[in-house]
């Protein structure tokens, strides 16, 4: 099996405040892994890291084969390849939801208009929201804004898609309609990371199970053994 994400012995501090502590962790392609653990403990930083949102020090990282290091095409190569689900949404509060959805594509991928949004519009309808494509994002609920930034960062055909507690910021009747969506997609041969603390989702999809806690990954495991320990 060929590893999609490589951390081997990466550290990353905030000022003097040490965040990850000689991380190491193998993701292969296809996998699908839930990163859970206590609030401040490193998760997001660690899935931020890996498309270089932000910076490690020390160790190394390597996405779909490319070290990631101060070369700023690597970035933006890497960029092109993994998608980032963010907790609140980070739409463009100026553009239709067709628009957010084609901005990069047309831009980065530089397809034309109309192909961008006819692959938009399938995205859309499999986020279950085609509806929606002419509205911004204010005139939309949380789990629609949600379900909007899954169909844009797809719209990049990503190999890999992060999630950083996509439901945290979502009220309760909304969860379930972005974790839907998550659950289909896992389906597919993406490589998945998740951030979550929605076990059920976890045990469903996970084919591992990564728990952190003061920056350092404490326990690896399939979700089976995850949820048999005392
Ligand atoms: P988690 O995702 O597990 O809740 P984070 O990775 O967001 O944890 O944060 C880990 C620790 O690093 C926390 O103590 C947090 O306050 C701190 N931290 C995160 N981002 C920054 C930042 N930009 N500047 C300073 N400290 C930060
Ligand atoms: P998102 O929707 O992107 O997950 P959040 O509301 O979770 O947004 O905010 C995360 C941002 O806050 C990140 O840029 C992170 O680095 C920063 N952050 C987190 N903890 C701290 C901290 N203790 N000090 C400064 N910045 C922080």
């Amino acid at each position: 099996r060929q590893a999609a994400i490589q951390l081997s012995q990466v550290n990353k501090y905030y000022g003097v405040y040490h965040a990850l502590n000689n991380v190491d962790l193998t993701i292969f392609e296809g996998e699908k892994v839930v990163v859970c653990g206590p609030s401040g403990s490193g998760k997001s930083t660690m899935i931020r890291c890996i498309n270089r949102l932000e910076e490690h020090h020390g160790g190394r990282i390597v996405v779909l084969g490319t070290e990631l290091n101060e070369d700023l095409r690597n970035i933006e190569e890497i960029r092109r390849d993994v998608g980032m689900v963010f907790q609140h949404f980070h739409l463009f509060a100026h553009m239709t939801v067709l628009e957010n959805c084609i901005l990069a594509p047309m831009l980065v991928r530089k397809m034309t208009r109309s192909d961008a949004e006819a692959m938009a519009m399938r995205y859309l309808e499999r986020v279950r929201i085609p509806e929606k494509a002419d509205k911004f994002p204010g005139e939309l609920s949380g789990g629609q804004q949600q379900r909007v930034a899954i169909a844009r960062a797809l719209c990049m055909s990503p190999k890999i898609m992060l999630f950083d507690e996509p439901t945290s910021a979502l009220d309760p009747e909304m969860i379930s309609e972005v974790l839907d969506v998550m659950v289909d997609l896992a389906g597919e041969g993406m490589t998945m990371v998740c951030v979550t603390h929605e076990m059920g989702f976890a045990r469903k999809v996970a084919d591992r199970i990564v728990f952190m806690d003061r920056g350092e990954i404490v326990e690896e495991n399939t979700p089976d053994r995850f949820f048999e320990n005392p």
